[in-house]
């Protein structure tokens, strides 16, 4: 019967595979804190809608049970039960805390959610600009090695064995991608394929296939050229490190990853990038490679199944598990002069905030830049819903969209990688050019524009254009609306 019941499903997945299903992409703004990218594999636009609903849904109904800053998830309650009393938890809580324990265990503490009363610590530190003590440090440490809890895996139950400040954002993300990932396989037979990136760390099931760029931590603003750029299939990849989120205190960068063992933001590794089956297990360990030295992330990886890993040190050395994909177009390894135009055009603007009742924002915003002719010559950015085939948004960002019907006439490529990098704030962007067109060639002397186009589904539109001379330098700050709260350009050129 199993055998017979076997053979469906895989009939029945080459069935589904060979329709011509087509990729719709969505893009929302304000998902866990940052930015999620979902590309659906679906024969019909409808599935592909009612799919990124199920994942929006799935979104939510686990950041009630992860999120600690909601008071009312279902780890902040669990945090504040009285230590001693076991408590019953929801499969998803419960098998988390397991697999916290076990990465606790494999890593030799490096992994502690526990740290979360020393990332407070930090913070405040930062937010007053002042080193913490000596001894307010050693007494954090020393909380947070304590055991936080005792689970029973009978009854699936869990008992505080300490007042610990938790925080499961080193792995609750992945944890979410692979249950996005499964709704939206599940909620329709015409899906058969789901990439979906949130704020950097990306899952893909279904038998979908990406080039995904790996952030270069000397430079993760959008349009740089990334360090690394692998083929990735089913299965997870995170990227962890300072860049986004570290805070400055006398003019030094902590990255918001601590060492449980010293109490101290790390500083060896600024970026670890992981592969793994799932987002759980991808997410967890590039947290867990950035807390490690080089030497024992390369045994802990190597020591699991399908997992591997790109790590960057502060000194600029890139090391790589012996199975990384190393892909042809990879940029590993080459020094980053190398490829300098001299041209360095930084872009940055500020989407405006989402107002409390439409949580999940989809805003459409494209950055470009056109030649003299009105030509566009290269797409620098570009955040929309694109419905294939026939895109929806044109209504929406028309200027933008009449410029790439002109492009597409002469190529067709994908104009915007996909990037695993650490998880942004959302609403800001900082956007690079190196005067380079679309087809990577440098561009001819002359006039050019800068044009920032945004609009609401239906709603307000903004178009910002900023002229410009090839080879002039200009710095500038951009007048903003409701869409485009801000916007600054800022164009050196260097011989
Ligand atoms: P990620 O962005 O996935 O690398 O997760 C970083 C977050 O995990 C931080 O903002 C902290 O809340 C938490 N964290 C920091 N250091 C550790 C650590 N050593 N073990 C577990 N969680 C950590
Ligand atoms: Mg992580």
């Amino acid at each position: 019967m199993i055998h017979y019941r076997s053979i469906a499903v895989v009939l029945f997945a080459v069935l589904s595979s060979s329709c011509l299903a087509d990729q719709h992409t969505f893009f929302r703004e304000n998902v866990l804190g940052t930015a999620m990218e979902l590309r659906v594999n679906a024969t019909d636009a409808q599935s592909a809608a009612d799919a990124e609903r199920a994942a929006l849904a799935e979104v939510e109904r686990l950041s009630n049970v992860f999120s600690r800053y909601d008071a009312n998830s279902e780890l902040s309650r669990f945090a504040s039960t009285p230590v001693g009393e076991a408590v019953s938890l929801s499969d998803e809580l419960f098998d988390l805390l397991a697999m916290c324990d076990e990465l606790e265990h494999a890593s030799g503490r490096a992994f502690n959610p526990a740290v979360g009363l020393l990332a407070q610590i930090w913070d405040a530190s930062g937010r007053a600009g002042k080193l913490p003590t000596e001894e307010v440090i050693r007494a954090a440490t020393q909380r947070a090695s304590r055991p936080k809890w005792r689970l029973d895996h009978v009854n699936r139950s869990a008992t505080r064995l300490s007042e610990n400040t938790l925080s499961l954002d080193a792995v609750a993300k992945g944890v979410i991608l692979d249950h996005v990932a499964q709704a939206v396989l599940s909620s329709s037979r015409t899906v058969t394929g789901v990439m979906v990136n949130i704020g950097g760390d990306i899952r893909l099931a279904g038998g979908i296939e990406t080039t995904v760029g790996i952030a270069d931590p000397r430079d993760d603003r959008i349009g740089a050229q990334p360090l690394a750029r692998i083929k990735v299939g089913d299965g997870g990849i995170a990227t962890s490190g300072c860049s986004e989120r570290s805070v400055d205190i006398d003019g030094v960068s902590y990255s918001h990853i601590i060492d449980p063992r010293t109490g101290r933001p790390v500083t060896e590794t600024v970026s670890a990038t992981v592969l793994a089956p799932t987002a759980s297990i991808a997410d967890a360990l590039a947290t867990t490679c950035s807390v490690l030295s080089v030497t024992e992330s390369l045994a802990l990886v190597n020591s699991i199944q399908g997992v591997d890993c790109l790590l960057v040190t502060a000194g600029g050395v890139l090391t790589m598990s012996a199975n990384w994909p190393q892909s042809k177009a990879s940029n590993v390894g080459k020094a980053k002069d190398d490829e300098s135009t001299g041209h360095e055009m930084i872009v940055e603007f500020e989407i405006g905030k989402p107002s409390q009742s439409r949580r999940y924002r989809r805003p459409y915003v494209a950055v470009w830049i056109e030649d003299k002719d009105k030509f566009p010559v290269k797409t620098l950015s570009l955040f929309l819903m694109q419905n294939n085939p026939g895109p929806r948004w044109y209504r929406d960002l028309r200027r933008w969209y009449t410029d790439d019907q002109v492009r597409k006439v002469v190529d067709d490529n994908d104009l915007i990688e996909t990037v695993s990098k650490p998880t942004r704030n959302p609403g800001k962007y900082k956007v690079k050019w190196d005067g380079r067109d679309d087809s990577g060639n440098l561009v001819k002397p002359g006039k050019y524009t800068l044009l920032i186009e945004a609009a609401r589904e239906h709603g307000t539109y903004q178009l910002i254009r900023q002229p410009f001379e090839f080879g002039k330098p200009l710095k500038k700050t951009l007048q903003g609306n409701v869409e485009i709260a801000s916007a600054t350009v800022d164009y050196q050129v260097t011989d």
